[in-house]
This record gives C-alpha cells, sequence and structure tokens, in this order.
C-alpha cells in the first residue's frame, strides 16, 4: 500500500525549505522529496551577500545547510529522491519517486525551482564540465589569466562577463542580435568593460577541443563569417528553464513553462496544489522571494487543509 503523507513538498531550494519550516511548524508533518540537486541552484554559488540577516555574506551551501537544518528541527522528512510522475487527478494526489516508489498526498507544495538552458550543441554537450559551464560564478576561477567566451545578452549574462572580466584577461561575449536584451545599466557597464569584447550578430556556430574546450567559432549572421577565437572557457548564460515538465498535465503553465497561480496567491489549477519559487517567478528569481513564496505556499496549504477538514 502507498505511504500516505499530509504535505508533500517537492524541491529543496530556499521555496522549498521555508514551505518546509512552516509547514512543520504548524502540524502538518511534511515530507520533503528534495530533487536531484539538494539545496537547488544555491549549491552551485559562492557568496550570497543579499540574503538579509546574513550581515557579512554567506555560502550558498552554507546557507541551504542552515535551511535544512531549521527545517529539520521542526520535524521535517527530509529524503534525497527524484518524483517522476504525479496525478493530481485523484484523492488523495499520488506522486512516484524515482520512478518506483509510489506516495499518496492531501496537499502537495510544488517548489522544483529552474534550471539553467544551454544552447543544444553536441560539443556543449560533449565538453560540459570540461571548459562547458552555466554558472560563472562558480566556475570561473578555474579559467583565471584566460581567455573565455560566454553567450547570452541578458542581465544574467553581462553580470557574469563582468565578473569573468576580474578574473580573464580577456572575454568574449556573444550577442544574437545587434542589441541586449539586459537593463541599460548592465549594458553600459559591459560597454564600459575594457577587457569584455561583444561579438554582435553572432551565433556559437561551435565548440572545438577534443577533451578541452580550445576554442569556439562564431558565426556573423549578417554576413555568414566565420571567426575562429581561441578560449579555454566557454559559459552559456542564454536564461533558465522551470522545472515544470512533470506536472504539466495538471497544472497550467505559460508558454515558457513557467506555473500559473491564482493572482497574490500560490494556488495552482488542482485543488490542494501550491506552487512557490523559481518554479512560477521569472521576473525576480531571488532567495528571498523564493523563501516568501514558500512561506505563503505552506500557509495556503494549512488553510485549504483545514477549510477541507483534512488532518
Ligand atoms: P533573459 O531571458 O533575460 O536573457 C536571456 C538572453 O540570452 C537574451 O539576451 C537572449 O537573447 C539570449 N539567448 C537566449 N537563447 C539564446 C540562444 N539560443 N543563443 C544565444 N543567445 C540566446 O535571462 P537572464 O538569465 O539574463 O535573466 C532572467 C531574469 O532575471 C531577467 O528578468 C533579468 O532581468 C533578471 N536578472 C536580474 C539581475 C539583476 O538585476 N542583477 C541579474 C540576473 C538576472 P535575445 O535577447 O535575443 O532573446
Amino acid at each position: 500500500m502507498a505511504e500516505r503523507i499530509h504535505c508533500l513538498i517537492i524541491g529543496s531550494g530556499p521555496a522549498g525549505y521555508t514551505a518546509a519550516i512552516y509547514a512543520a511548524r504548524a502540524g502538518l508533518k511534511p515530507v520533503m522529496i528534495t530533487g536531484m540537486l539538494q539545496g537547488g541552484q544555491l549549491i552551485n554559488t559562492t557568496d550570497v551577500e543579499n540574503y538579509p540577516g546574513y550581515p557579512k555574506g554567506i555560502l550558498g551551501p552554507e546557507m541551504m545547510e542552515d535551511f535544512k537544518n531549521q527545517a529539520e528541527r521542526f520535524g521535517t522528512d527530509i529524503r534525497f529522491g527524484y518524483v517522476s510522475k504525479v496525478d493530481f487527478s485523484v484523492t488523495p494526489k499520488k506522486i512516484w519517486v524515482d520512478g518506483e516508489k509510489e506516495l499518496e498526498a492531501d496537499a502537495v507544495i510544488l517548489a522544483t525551482g529552474a534550471e539553467a538552458k544551454w544552447l543544444g550543441l553536441p560539443s556543449e554537450k560533449r565538453l560540459n564540465g570540461s571548459g562547458v559551464s552555466a554558472c560563472a560564478v562558480c566556475d570561473g576561477f578555474f579559467y583565471k589569466n584566460t581567455e573565455v567566451a560566454i553567450v547570452g545578452a541578458g542581465d544574467t549574462a553581462c553580470e557574469e562577463a563582468i565578473y569573468l572580466s576580474k578574473l580573464c584577461t580577456t572575454v568574449h561575449m556573444i550577442v544574437r542580435r545587434d542589441e541586449m536584451r539586459a537593463s541599460k545599466i548592465m549594458q553600459q557597464r559591459v560597454l564600459d568593460t575594457k577587457n569584455i569584447k561583444v561579438y554582435w550578430n553572432s551565433e556559437t556556430d561551435e565548440i572545438l577541443g577534443e577533451t578541452v574546450v580550445e576554442a569556439v567559432r562564431v558565426k556573423n549572421v549578417k554576413s555568414g563569417e566565420l571567426t575562429t577565437i581561441p578560449v579555454s572557457g566557454f559559459f552559456v548564460a542564454i536564461g533558465h528553464q522551470p522545472n515544470s515538465a512533470v506536472f504539466k498535465d495538471y497544472i497550467d503553465t505559460d508558454d515558457q513553462g513557467y506555473v500559473i497561480t491564482t493572482p497574490d496567491s500560490t494556488k495552482t489549477k488542482a485543488e490542494g496544489v501550491f506552487a512557490c519559487g523559481d518554479l512560477k517567478d521569472k521576473v525576480y528569481r531571488q532567495a528571498v522571494t523564493a523563501a516568501g513564496s514558500g512561506c505563503m505556499a505552506a500557509l495556503e496549504a494549512e488553510r485549504w487543509l483545514s477549510e477541507k477538514g483534512i488532518h
């Protein structure tokens, strides 16, 4: 028989852990299924300096350990695993973990976050971790005093290009249009940084290298001209993809896959299923805003369970 859970939380970033802290303190006996990246995106970050309560800043992995300890202190049952399938059309809701173990849950909080998008080139996949990275802050250090390339033109790409420019001799920034999507101030900072060279109207044609990145071949989409730039690191900063695919048959998502909730609420289309954090937020995407929406989800789950008389 499937195990019955009162409040199931899927995901272990700031949203999931905050939901767990509130749900546990409210007596909902939450069980958390962490996902493969326990702690979420912050696990791949170094200094976090904008999370209130840490006046001296803190390392991302340490902060997530603090979140975890706080959730456990109030009795959250934290389990490592991956939710592979759900059925939210039945009562109680059904959830399958790691492809086999079946759980039943009264209320479910979705906090599966988002992950980096990739270009989709075979060379990008082959050289991932061998010079190809989606996180300059995590991996930039390895390319100190060398030349690197970065693709993207949003605020993330600009921020990461500036970060890399402080470590690397030259940062080659590949921009697919003749303008950037980033805020004006970030664009200006990039353009004012002497060792960032911008390639406008350019696409990544291929990342070159047998076992490690050695160069990138860039194609100018207007002229068709190909340029090979020797680099030792290739950073992808073209946005993020919300982890909503497994739930999409039961809840509404927008054209990018972000979960749509009732305005000013974490309620989804499926009754008793709440969504929080980056999974539903493409605008702010901050640890503190994710934590705030995790709190909302737990409060709304508690209210819903009590209104329905489910104990
Ligand atoms: P965005 O979606 O804003 O930008 C993605 C960038 O990648 C765009 O320039 C886009 O080009 C480009 N891109 C997408 N796909 C490809 C591709 N296949 N090949 C080449 N280029 C591609 O993502 P961000 O992660 O930069 O930002 C997400 C949100 O987070 C934004 O709202 C941003 O403002 C915010 N943010 C704010 C920060 C801050 O305020 N400090 C820091 C970081 C993020 P195109 O423009 O042509 O579509």
